[in-house]
């Protein structure tokens, strides 16, 4: 993610506190986080448990270099652990299979569930040093503007908001991987891809009818900044993942809603990429165009939903 700078401080500041009370209330209603809550007594060898619990991926780990051996020892910090042990009890997982993803600020691992299905688990890390650049996006959406500067409660919002904004665009209709729970630095969501193979990403695997997925694109954009409200902000062949020549939206954390202060230029940015993209596919396709098809008529532009109205 690259670094991105609000432009009008104070508006957002006044912005982020005229909403504090609404997204304090629908914290409240966080049902999933109380229903959490409630694990009892923590076994003394409850890390043991957990440990035990994605075996597989240490036995991996053993085999990878030294480098990676120190990334998921990151990653695994014990109260990441605490969450997946909570995750666990509540039914949500029975074991973390393997990394389908090592990234700077998360990891992403196939997990199954109780019942046998596949689910993709993001663990975003609490030690990232990129951060900083989170606030920027935080900041600026009246949602999340109650944040204080600590690291782990960025990271949390973070990981908050790429679930809240997962449930938009999923609301609003985009294929985007439907959210299925989400705690502190723990992001739980469908798994793309076909028995237990994740999809690959566009950048690996291209469509085979380059101009036919970039009007499905095209289209699925619209849709999520048009009903969702949201501007994706980091739109490009790296976070859309190819099922089967269908586009998957993935990596939403940082969109934003369409009256952010960054809202404009980071759909332009978007259009850009998408059309240098497809461009590079053979489409003769502009920016400019594509960001007239993008943008949503005026009178929809301040996004619905329960976000702002409840
Ligand atoms: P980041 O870029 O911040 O590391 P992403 O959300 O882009 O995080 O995920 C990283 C990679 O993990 C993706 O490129 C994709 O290969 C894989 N991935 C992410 N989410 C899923 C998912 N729901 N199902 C399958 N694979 C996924
Ligand atoms: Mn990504």
């Amino acid at each position: 993610m690259s670094l991105l700078l609000p432009r009008k401080g104070a508006e957002i500041a006044e912005d982020a506190s005229r909403e504090d009370a609404a997204f304090a209330e629908e914290r409240d209603a966080e049902q999933m986080e109380k229903a959490l809550e409630d694990i009892g007594e923590l076994p003394e060898d409850w890390q043991d448990f957990v440990l035990g619990r994605i075996e597989s991926q240490k036995v991996a780990a053993r085999r990878r270099s030294d480098e990676d051996r120190k990334t998921l020892d990151e990653v695994f910090d014990k109260s990441t652990l605490l969450v997946l042990y909570k995750f666990i009890n509540n039914g949500y997982l029975e074991t973390l299979d393997y990394p389908v993803s090592t990234g700077k600020e998360a990891n992403v691992f196939h997990a199954t569930t109780p019942q046998g299905d596949s689910v993709a688990v993001k663990i975003f890390r609490t030690n990232t040093a990129t951060f900083r650049s989170f606030m920027t996006y935080i900041a600026g959406d009246p949602r999340f503007g109650h944040v204080k500067p600590n690291r782990r409660d960025i990271v949390y919002v973070w990981a908050q908001k790429e679930y809240k904004n997962l449930q938009r665009y999923f609301e609003a209709g985009v294929r985007v991987p439907n959210p299925i729970a989400w705690r502190e630095n723990v992001l739980i969501m469908e798994f793309i891809g076909d028995e237990g193979t994740p999809a690959p990403r566009v950048k690996d695997a291209p469509f085979d009818d380059p101009a036919k997925a970039y009007e499905a694109l095209v289209d699925q954009y619209r849709l999520g900044s048009e009903r969702g409200g949201l501007v994706h902000g980091d739109f490009s062949e790296f976070n859309i993942l190819n099922q089967g020549n269908a586009p998957v939206v993935i990596d939403v954390a940082q969109a934003v809603l369409s009256h952010h202060p960054m809202a404009a230029e980071l759909l332009a940015r978007d259009a850009k990429n998408l059309a240098a993209y497809f461009r590079r596919q053979g489409v003769k396709v502009t920016a400019d165009e594509t960001l007239k098809r993008i943008t949503p008529p005026r009178k929809e532009r301040e996004p619905i939903g329960r976000d702002e109205e409840e």
